[in-house]
């Protein structure tokens, strides 16, 4: 199912044949991980995989929402005037967050219009189909209804029904980088400032691959929450003793000089992520820069330790598949990516031996977890856009 799919879709469903193709992408981190609320930095790109649609405005003051990938919930619609969260409508309160929250911020949307959809990331996975979906909303409301919206407001727009619409306490990574996105370059993002860097990513003969654990989602709110109330504790303790405001802004010296007001254990781990991983991100983009792709495969280890045994976000799963990665050959570096606990790793590998790295990489974890993982080669794409 591709774009003629959902043209043929729209037109059985909606009866028209005047419509606009758009497209956003998914989105991996590449590493700067759990630092984006510790306002530290992320290093994230967008991916061929991700959302298409087809739209159209229409004059019934009704949106008209069919998802291919929801068959079962059919053609969802709500009035232009009543754009409440309800339960019912399950998905598509993604789309119908934004357009209130671009209508409350003023701009003029007035005519309703119908939308068909299909995407090809797998939900539920950490590679950001939330995301997808809200700025592929954004680009298809900004262009039906003519909005001139800035793109950093669609992104904006995106994490406020993320967090106020849908009740995710996610940060601004996810669709920063699905906004921002461009072919082959990684966004160097600072999530305190929003100041960014488009980074080229040439990896000469090595591609990415995306490790899927597949495994079933739990805990994962909870657990997100409590990471970020152990930082919010260590950043209060931090602060009696040096002049900060987020964890990010840290060195490690100077938190390993500060460390003693912490007093536990947990917390100073925590925060050692959040220090340690944000200084690694940095040096990952210089090492990318400089080519020195061994040196950036080393720091992406690191960052999976860390997230492992400092942060304790990984999870069985998780760690059999990297730890199968990083024993194969060809392989420069892997780590989770994404919230963790489940959801997806990377790893950076020789393209001449991507297919032996799947099969054994795929029995080890078979062998060990009892369930098969995925994988996909990831080619990094751009951001959302009209087609
Ligand atoms: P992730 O963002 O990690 O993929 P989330 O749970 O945040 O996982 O978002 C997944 C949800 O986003 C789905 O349950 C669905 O409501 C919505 N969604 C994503 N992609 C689509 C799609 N192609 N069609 C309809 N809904 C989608
Ligand atoms: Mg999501």
């Amino acid at each position: 199912m591709e774009l003629t799919g959902l043209k043929h879709k729209f037109e059985e469903l909606f009866g028209k044949k005047d419509y606009t193709a758009f497209f956003a992408p998914g989105r991996i981190n590449l590493i700067g991980e759990h630092t984006d609320y510790n306002g530290g930095n992320v290093f994230p790109c967008a991916i061929t995989l991700g959302t298409y649609a087809v739209a159209a405005t229409n004059d019934l003051k009704q949106v008209r929402l069919y998802s291919e990938n929801f068959p079962e919930a059919g053609v969802i619609s709500f009035d232009l005037a009543d754009l409440d969260h309800k339960k019912a409508d399950s998905w598509a309160n993604y789309p119908k967050g934004m357009l209130r929250y671009l209508k409350e911020a003023g701009h003029a949307i007035s005519e309703g219009m119908d939308m068909v959809i299909f995407g090809n990331i797998p939900n539920g996975s950490g590679l950001s189909s939330s995301a997808s979906l809200e700025l592929l909303m954004g680009v298809v409301l900004d262009n039906l209804f003519n909005l001139n919206a800035e793109r950093l407001e669609l992104i904006k727009t995106g994490k406020r029904v993320e967090n106020e619409f849908i009740g995710v306490n996610s940060g601004i990574m996810d669709q920063f980088a699905v906004g921002m996105g461009e072919e082959n370059k990684a966004i160097l993002l600072d999530c305190n400032t929003l100041e960014y860097e488009m980074v080229p990513v040439e990896l000469g003969n090595h591609a990415i691959v995306i490790m899927n654990t597949k495994k079933r989602r739990e805990l994962v709110d909870s657990k997100y929450n409590e990471r970020r109330s152990e930082c919010e504790e260590a950043l209060a303790k931090l602060q009696t003793v040096v002049s900060i405001g987020s964890l990010g802004e840290l060195d490690e010296e100077t938190f390993e000089k500060a460390k003693a007001v912490l007093e536990s254990d947990v917390l100073y781990r925590r925060a050692r992520h959040a220090v340690t991983e944000n200084q690694r991100t940095l040096k990952a983009k210089a090492a990318l820069q400089a080519g020195e792709l061994e040196a950036f495969g080393q720091l992406m280890n690191q960052s999976h330790i860390s997230l492992r045994d400092d942060y304790e976000v990984t999870g069985i799963e998780l760690d059999t598949l990297v730890q199968a990665a990083w024993d194969q050959p060809g392989v420069l570096g892997a780590r989770m990516t994404g919230a963790g606990f489940g959801g997806c790793a990377i790893a950076i590998v020789e393209k001449e031996a991507i297919p032996a790295f799947i099969e054994n990489v795929g029995k080890t974890y078979e062998a060990a977890i009892g369930y098969p993982a995925e994988f996909y080669i990831a080619e990094i794409s751009d951001g959302a856009k009209r087609l």
